[in-house]
């Protein structure tokens, strides 16, 4: 598995065992994860804070000339939410663990020029459906259902 990818998928496992939504994420800065996160709407009781949002927010506050280098990793194709902050810092590069569970702004994203590519891991495919089955009524309050 791609190493970024399995680091994002220990955030998700992370989220998991804390009684979470099992999706994490990491923000790449060349070559070196600068912010990783997961989804921490249980843990803090935050209604902002999905994985991609938590990564962003302990990268910290970085200059335009970062984001603009940097590649988001996902375990989960990204909410409306998550794309929004995507386009706002001008993240040029997102990677998707999967999109089987979840169909995520992944069209908006290439149509304001982001590269988008998704790699249908079955770890996090496993990891997603196995929580949705266990929790459907939490894991629709994280999608606005
Ligand atoms: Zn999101």
């Amino acid at each position: 598995m791609d190493a970024f990818l399995k680091a994002a998928l220990e955030e998700a496992e992370k989220g998991l065992k804390e009684g979470g939504i099992p999706i994490g994420s990491v923000l790449v800065h060349q070559g070196k994860i600068i912010g990783r996160g997961h989804n921490q709407r249980v843990q803090r009781g935050s209604v902002v804070l999905h994985a991609e949002m938590d990564a962003l927010e302990n990268a910290g506050r970085q200059s335009a000339a970062i984001y603009r280098a940097c590649s988001l990793y996902t375990t989960l194709s990204p909410c409306p939410m998550c794309t929004g902050a995507i386009l706002l810092y001008g993240i040029p590069k997102v990677i998707v663990g999967e999109n089987r569970t979840f169909m995520g702004e992944e069209e908006l994203l290439r149509a304001r020029g982001v590269s988008v590519e998704v790699l249908q891991d079955s770890s996090c495919i496993e990891m997603m459906s196995d929580f949705i089955r266990a929790a459907p009524g939490l894991w629709n309050e994280d999608i606005g259902m």
